[in-house]
């Protein structure tokens, strides 16, 4: 910890960091014991005022650009239940294909099942489609079924092409005059001693890695492609910085790793307007880690909310 670090600045880091263990109590009542119950013991003169965590929480407005549903006997409900409990105003969701064919039997079942939702909680879900350009033909016309529906761009896509494979190609360019959101699964691996991904043991090889999501941006200026999870427990350090020159790539900060200082790290690499908020259902980290940052309060707007929504509107599908 950085010693010029003051007691108020860690008490409110700390109380973020812990956001998924109090959430879970009666809050109100209880964080305030808990910050009056910490003060005794600490030397300094400067006196930590109160902290009232959920008002943070609260505070900003959110778009969860990554979450999925279907994968718990009480969905959508649950994912919506937890969302709203950390003040999450829509999520965009989908049934992911994950390890399997993705026969356009089967992502046309699981469009469906994100269609109902969304109908269901029009206010509150914004559906992403997941399609397979092993099937050119059946996923373009994917896609303008599920526009027809009011979905508003693709869900996290999955293994069976990586994006820069030429049969995404024609997939991309009608997203492109559809003005929406490419958005995929993507990894990178834990560097160590220069050992990088090889797919070799437990990889699917046709994983999207930084480095095709830089190929395919370059290729497509006009396209705007959102890689992942930077929190998925890949080497985010690694991804940022390759992403640093692909302007028209966005990272979302989803998943359940929360190292300190990846935030804060992404912003300064990538800059303040290419990082969505998002959780892959992991809602109190996902929350947890953006108030935990050393982002200003103007930062923390765009990552939440702005960012996402201003992208949205290029195809008038914002939420206001
Ligand atoms: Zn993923």
């Amino acid at each position: 910890m950085n010693k010029k670090l003051n007691r108020r600045k860690f008490v409110t880091r700390s109380a973020a960091g812990v956001g998924g263990l109090l959430i879970g109590s009666p809050l109100a009542a209880n964080q305030k014991q808990f910050f009056s119950d910490n003060e005794e013991g600490h030397t300094s003169s400067e006196k930590p005022g109160h902290f009232d965590l959920m008002k943070e929480v609260m505070k900003y407005r959110k778009i969860d650009a990554h979450a999925h549903i279907y994968f718990t006997d009480k969905s959508p409900e649950e994912q919506l239940e937890q969302g709203q409990r950390m003040g999450i105003d829509q999520q965009v969701i989908s049934r992911y294909l994950s390890v399997m064919l993705g026969t356009p039997e089967q992502f046309r079942e699981y469009n469906d099942l994100t269609i109902k939702a969304m109908k269901k909680y029009p206010d509150q879900l914004l559906g992403g489609f997941v399609l397979n350009p092993h099937y050119k033909k059946e996923s373009l016309e994917e896609i303008d079924r599920c526009a027809d529906a009011g979905m508003i761009g693709t869900g996290e896509l999955y293994y069976q092409v990586k994006i820069n494979d030429p049969l995404y190609f024609p997939i991309i360019e009608k997203l492109i005059d559809m003005k929406m959101i490419i958005f995929s699964h993507a990894e990178c691996q834990l560097g160590v001693g220069g050992y990088r991904m090889k797919y070799d043991g437990h990889k699917e090889p046709n994983t999207s890695i930084p480095e095709d999501f830089v190929d395919v941006a370059k290729r497509y200026p006009e396209g705007i492609f959102q890689f992942a999870h930077i929190g998925g427990g890949g080497d985010w350090e690694y991804m940022c910085k390759a992403l640093a020159d692909s302007p028209n790539v966005y990272v979302d900060t989803s998943g359940s790793n929360n190292a300190e200082g990846m935030i804060d790290f992404a912003v300064e690499t990538l800059g303040e307007d290419r990082l969505f908020f998002a959780s892959d259902n992991s809602y109190y980290q996902g929350v947890g880690k953006i108030l935990a940052s050393n982002l200003t309060e103007t930062q923390k707007k765009k990552v939440f909310f702005d960012n996402y929504n201003n992208l949205l509107k290029k195809g008038g599908r914002n939420v206001d």
